[in-house]
């Protein structure tokens, strides 16, 4: 399978999630790295730091690819106040999504905010923009990606730099191709 170039369209986007729990169910904030990196962001802030989390999505990025990674924060202020393109907080209590999307697109990078169960109320005066995926309770999943799926669109199959192995898309069943190095998968 030849190696497609691995198009990365759309500003530079980090995600930063608060509300982070470490020790307790990590599948929600493995969730929200997994889907940032599949859909095209540079990087996840995590606040607090979670070195276990990080380790298994620098797994993930060894065997399918890059580049991302997880940062671990010690104070999310800091990355929104030093962040130079704007902040976009996600939440259902925001402006319909749509209205923001071609100044985004315009941006050369772009943080998105994603929340627990609460997020500081001082959030939704530092964001730039404070940006609703419907208007309904969903999931920091979900909105992430929403937003880069409109952002930078969904990436095609191939493989990605760094990677160890890509799928060869099928009608029906699994195949997974290693890839040698900088050339094409063999
Ligand atoms: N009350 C929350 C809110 O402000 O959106 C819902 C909490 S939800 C369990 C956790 C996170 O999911 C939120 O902090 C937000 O980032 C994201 N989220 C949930 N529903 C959303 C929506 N409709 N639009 C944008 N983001 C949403």
């Amino acid at each position: 399978m030849p190696r497609a170039a691995r198009k990365v369209a759309g500003p530079e986007v980090s995600v930063l999630r608060l509300g982070h729990r470490p020790g307790r169910d990590p599948r929600l904030t493995t969730h929200v790295a997994l889907t940032a990196r599949a859909f095209g962001a540079r990087r996840l802030y995590l606040e607090p730091a979670d070195p276990d989390l990080a380790a298994r999505i620098a797994d993930v990025v060894a065997a399918w690819g890059g580049p991302f990674e997880v940062v671990g924060v010690s104070n999310w202020r800091k990355v929104v106040n030093d962040f130079s393109g704007p902040v976009v907080h996600l939440t259902m209590y925001g402006l319909p999504f749509e209205e923001a999307i071609p100044k985004l697109k315009r941006a050369r990078e772009v943080l998105l905010v994603v929340g627990g169960a609460k997020v500081p109320s001082e959030l939704y005066e530092r964001a730039t923009w404070n940006l609703a995926v419907g208007h309904q309770p969903h999931s920091e999943v979900a909105a992430v990606a929403v937003l880069l799926e409109r952002l930078k669109g969904v990436p095609g199959p191939g493989a990605w730099p760094g990677a160890r192995q890509a799928i060869e898309p099928q009608a029906r069943g699994k195949r997974v191709n290693p890839v040698a190095s900088e050339g094409s998968a063999k």
